[in-house]
């Protein structure tokens, strides 16, 4: 054929002989006949791995290739049968796709670039597939990725933590890594078996080398840290100890409310009372933010409700007090950060607020995690950023069909691996 050597750098593919071209519908669509060149015949489309041929499989198949201008691209190719000693009856292989995927290794890669750079949306209509499209493309690469392994190597100090996803009903544990603040891995559930796959996967010469482990205070994740790598310091992750106390804290504004409600019921027939504790139940209602808030980042309208409930409602305030001391214990670390603890345990065992009577009691529990963590100085910024972050995609992830897709989804966008454009160095 003429110019096939344009059009081979036209569809970016190596080790392929173009056939011939024709148009469809009207000019909208481009399909490409081609092969695989001589080399890259008769390979196991699993392993690669040279193999007799068995028979002509289903006939000629279609590849979605990346558009050319405003055309939308198909190769068509045979797609024949080969007998491999390992993998038994599979499709052969072709260099322009992975195994079993309907769009080619360039329209691929593409699709897991924009998603880790652009919205759902963006990505979807630019390349003109369904969001589930995206995800069966994104959980195939990131297998790739994966199949180079290497990934865990040089492990020091490492974060356990679990994510809620599909509106809180299923779990991911995930693993981060402190020193270079990547994720490292996640897989869905919430359990010791879960857990011991990661350990699995390090091996115990890797696992021998890990320093530190911060996580949740569950005790699912310290009994197989203990098992695995007895020789870590084991550290509380001060981001869940602070939403410990910002727990307790809401605890107490949701009983503030309730009783200014319930003050509203008993003083029906006094018109007055009526419409001030009614007042003061809306206000507390939306006093969320003000109380949740760390006070350097409060609007002026949020100081002043601080502000109002002070002089309403000191219980609460002095709850508010509690969580920022507990805030404040993190934020100065080190041995200030232990004494600061110390004298925050005092007073919340005596402040008469059972929420945070409790909360005592609890951190008194995991005190030598919390001292660890303390004077290893463990960032807390990173694990609660890999939070929230995480977060964002189980959200944005909510429409794909498996939580593989969701987990390719963080590993590529969080784990120091973001795919490469096609073409590019
Ligand atoms: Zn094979």
């Amino acid at each position: 054929m003429r110019n096939a050597r344009v059009w081979r750098a036209l569809l970016g593919v190596e080790k392929m002989v173009v056939e011939g071209i024709s148009d469809e519908d009207d000019g909208r669509v481009l399909v490409a006949r081609v092969r695989p060149s001589r080399g890259a015949l008769h390979r196991c489309g699993v392993c690669q791995r040279c193999c007799p041929g068995y028979d002509a499989g289903e006939g000629r198949r279609r590849w979605r290739s990346l558009d050319a201008g405003t055309v939308q691209v198909f190769l068509e190719a045979d797609a024949p049968r080969v007998s491999c000693p390992r993998h038994g009856v599979v499709v052969a292989h072709v260099p322009w796709a992975r195994h079993g995927a309907g769009h080619t290794l360039a329209f691929d890669d593409t699709v897991a670039w924009l998603v880790t750079q652009c919205s759902k949306t963006a990505a979807t209509e630019l390349m003109r597939i369904a969001w589930r499209t995206v995800g069966a493309i994104i959980t195939r690469v990131w297998a790739d990725v994966e199949a180079l392994g290497d990934r865990l190597d040089g492990l020091r100090r490492i974060g356990i933590d679990e994510i809620s996803y599909k509106r809180g009903h299923k779990y991911l544990t995930i693993v981060v890594d402190h020193d270079s603040g990547r994720l490292l891995w996640a897989a869905p559930g919430r359990d010791k078996a879960t857990l011991g796959k990661f350990f699995d996967l390090l091996g115990e010469q890797r696992c021998a080398a890990i320093t530190h482990v911060s996580a949740d205070q569950a005790d699912w994740i310290a009994d197989v840290v203990t098992e695995r790598c007895g020789q870590a310091v084991q550290c509380a992750d001060p981001f869940h100890i602070v939403k410990w106390g910002t727990d307790a804290l809401d605890e107490v504004r949701r009983q503030a409310w309730n009783d200014a409600r319930k003050k509203t019921g008993q003083t029906t027939s006094n018109g007055r009372g009526r419409r001030d504790s009614t007042g003061n139940a809306k206000k507390l209602k939306n006093s969320r933010y003000a109380l949740w808030k760390n006070p350097e980042d409060l609007t002026d309208k949020q100081q002043q409700k601080l502000e109002w409930i002070a002089k309403t409602d000191p219980r609460l305030h002095r709850a508010y007090l509690l969580k920022e001391g507990l805030r404040w214990v993190f934020y100065v670390k080190g041995y200030a950060g232990k004494h600061a603890l110390d004298r925050w345990l005092s007073w919340a065992r005596r402040c008469r607020i059972p929420a945070f009577v409790d909360l005592a009691r609890r951190i008194a529990r995991v005190r030598h995690r919390i001292d660890a963590a303390l004077e290893h100085g463990l960032s807390n910024a990173l694990v609660e950023s890999m939070n929230t972050k995480i977060r964002l995609i189980t959200r944005i992830a909510f429409g794909f069909k498996s939580p593989e897709a969701l987990i390719a989804l963080a590993m590529l966008s969080l784990g120091g691996h973001r795919p490469a454009l096609p073409g590019r160095n």
